[in-house]
């Protein structure tokens, strides 16, 4: 018999591999936090310590959100039904320059990573402030995270250095495999022209990712023709950011020239539906992005905005939002949607050698979806299934690097109870601070 660590029994297997294999009735082995065999159940040699019934369920790959804030968890629902300027400038932005602080920050991502686990996301792009609070609630909780301090020159002077505080924390957590540390200059709108070219600059020189907003609002495309004479992406090419690799949140008023531009460039786009239609933003526009061979994939953006980290439900939404825009039912089927949660996000983030599909060799990072419910009966096509009819509650386990973070749906790092404990506390003193 060969040897593994962990053996997931009898689950339907949805690989999200190059050919979108699908294996019923299979075994995932684990050995070392990777995938070490796929195999029919009950017809190989292996055998480990440690197994688990996946009968009746679905095993797919980790989700990956490309785009979150994690830190705003107490945000949630504090000031919703208003424009993007009103809500930014009369709320979040005073309250963030007031209250914001490491153990702020701590308690919320550690709050928000419980949150992603729970719905299936195993790893997170994030944008914020204080990245090592931020890794290390990551690290408590068991997420991965690519992390970013957000580039705001007003808040951080012109003389700003960014890749230094990337470069020191790239360097500080080199031995913490769930973390990594990217460039964020927050937008076009916070970053002057200087800002933007240092940032592409150090980009390239140092291979780093670049996390940015990108016409999320018409005013932002708007004032781009204004003061720079062209729309934003070209503005940022001719800065020489798209030379770097990019990921681009938002991506909502980007036009077929743009899009002429984009596609021979290393760069993603980071779609953020349920922000988009809550903020009145627009629709990207996810077809005419597909024609033009664009990477895509799937953001929450922050609880603030969206107002929950459900990519399930943001997947299906997102799925038949874009079918009636197109008036096309077959437009992105079911199992194609599945790519912009899992491998597509895992290019974006340049990661897909490592995840974003169930292969052999790759991080043992995937979920146990329960089928066994009244929604999920009966199951033809695990995809569509998956997509237009489960709910995230039915992820029953969560494993990262072969660790269980999820266990029968509560999390097994983090004390749940203290974590609601900790949002009650902090919506008070936000509340005392709003009444000031
Ligand atoms: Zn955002």
């Amino acid at each position: 018999m060969k040897q593994a660590d962990l053996i997931i029994r009898n689950g339907t297997i949805l690989t999200m591999d190059a050919s979108l294999s699908i294996y019923p009735e299979h075994d995932l082995i684990i050995s070392d936090g990777r995938i070490c065999a796929i195999e029919p159940h009950g017809k190989h040699e292996w055998q480990a310590p440690q197994s688990l019934d996946a009968q009746h369920c679905i095993l797919m790959p980790g989700m990956i959100n490309t785009h979150s804030h994690l830190p705003m968890s107490w945000f949630r629902g504090l000031a919703d039904d208003l424009p993007l300027d009103i809500w930014l400038n009369q709320y979040i932005w005073p309250l963030e320059a007031r209250l914001l602080s490491k153990s702020f920050i701590y308690d919320a991502t550690l709050f928000g990573a419980g949150e992603m686990l729970k719905s299936g996301i195993t790893m997170t792009n994030d944008m914020y402030f204080e990245m090592s609070a931020i890794a290390d609630a990551c690290i408590k909780a068991g997420l991965r995270a690519m992390i970013s301090e957000a580039v705001i020159e007003a808040k951080m002077g012109a003389d700003y250095r960014p890749a230094e505080l990337v470069l020191k924390y790239k360097e500080r957590y080199q031995d913490q495999p769930l973390v990594d540390f990217s460039l964020a200059p927050h937008s076009i709108y916070t970053c002057s022209a200087e800002m933007l070219k240092r940032c592409a600059q150090a980009a390239t020189t140092h291979d780093l990712l670049i996390h940015i907003h990108l016409s999320e609002t018409r005013a932002e495309v708007d004032n781009c023709l204004k003061e720079h004479g062209k729309r934003p992406v070209h503005y940022l090419n001719e800065l020489g950011l798209l030379d770097a690799r990019c990921i681009f949140a938002h991506g909502v008023h980007v036009d077929s020239g743009e899009m002429d531009v984009l596609n021979r460039k290393p760069v993603s786009i980071s779609i953020c539906t349920d922000s988009n239609l809550k903020l009145a933003s627009g629709l990207a526009p996810i077809k005419e992005y597909l024609d033009h061979g664009i990477n895509l994939s799937l953001g929450t953006d922050s609880v603030a905005s969206n107002n929950d980290l459900d990519l399930l439900a943001e997947l299906s939404t997102t799925a038949k939002l874009h079918k009636a825009l197109n008036n096309d039912p077959a437009f992105l089927p079911a199992l194609e949607a599945l790519k912009l949660v899992t491998i597509n996000a895992a290019k974006a983030l340049g990661v897909d050698d490592k995840r974003g599909s169930l292969e052999v060799g790759k991080d043992a990072d995937f979920l146990i979806i329960d089928t066994q419910d009244l929604n999920s009966m009966p199951l033809y096509e695990p995809a569509s299934q998956l997509v237009y009819a489960t709910n995230s509650r039915q992820i029953r386990d969560v494993f990262v690097a072969g660790k269980q973070v999820v266990k029968n749906q509560r999390l097994v790092n983090l004390d749940e109870a203290e974590l609601m404990h900790s949002a009650s506390r902090y919506a008070e003193m936000i509340l005392k601070e709003l009444s000031k």
